[in-house]
């Protein structure tokens, strides 16, 4: 069966915690790069979260937005790669062959939504927290790009299971560890190919929009509206 997987975000659930940044780290290997480096804006975050200010002083109130890769239909990013690093997977998501990246960045330079990070070092964890490091991914080398996978490995592990028990995926298998571990449940994911999903139905709000929709790069990210505020 063919999956459209897709993520909703409901910004009147975010409230900001970051939680699903430091999931995303722990799950995916992703290194802590200290101050120095982060002032020179070399981040290695596969999800942020924006915050903007809405009113003035003092009702001022600050309003959230999860940035993970947009995985974009029409992705900008995967035109400009002169050694197809990085490319549309069977599931239609963009996907990176680390091994095949030469490091021009062109991606990341095409991103309308500034989600690629790069791999200025070889970077090092101490211990214990080397102990940590998750078999199911690659550690990358220095000179990568990367960004986030919608947490491929599990989707690949729920595909796996599935085809030893004989069946389909069923909604709710995959879970990627920035919506398994969002306290608010501002995060959902899902397929958008079986119109019994949950997402499939939340995605009918109307309050749905995605970002830079007139750029035309369809994203498969796609935000619900704030209405009542964080946290709701
Ligand atoms: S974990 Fe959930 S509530 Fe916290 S910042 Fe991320 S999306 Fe928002």
């Amino acid at each position: 069966m063919k999956h459209t997987w897709a993520m909703a975000i409901d910004l009147d659930r975010c409230t900001g915690c970051g939680a699903c940044v430091v999931a995303c780290n722990a799950e995916n290997n992703i290194p802590t790069i200290g101050e120095t480096e982060a002032g020179k804006n070399r981040l290695m975050h596969w999800i942020r979260v924006n915050r903007y200010w809405e009113g003035e002083f003092p009702e001022a109130q600050a309003v959230y937005l999860p940035m993970p890769c947009m995985q974009c239909e029409r992705a900008p990013c995967e035109l400009v790669c002169p050694v197809y690093a990085t490319y549309h997977n069977e599931d239609g998501l963009n996907a990176m062959v680390y091994n095949r990246c030469i490091g021009t960045r062109y991606c990341a330079n095409n991103c309308p939504y500034s989600v690629r990070v790069f791999n200025w070092y070889d970077y090092k964890w101490e211990k214990p927290l080397d102990e940590q490091l998750s078999p199911d991914l690659t550690v990358r080398s220095r000179g990568v790009m990367e960004k986030c996978t919608f947490c491929i490995q599990r989707i690949r592990r729920a595909k796996e299971t599935a085809a030893e028990e004989g069946r389909e995926i069923r909604d709710g298998d995959v879970v990627p560890a920035c919506a398994q571990t969002c306290p608010p449940g501002a995060l959902l994911f899902g397929d958008l190919a079986d119109p019994h999903s949950e997402i499939t139905r939340k995605l009918k709000d109307p309050r749905r929009f995605r970002l830079m929709e007139h750029l035309g790069t369809e994203p498969r990210v796609v935000y619900l509206k704030r209405q009542k505020g964080a946290g709701r």
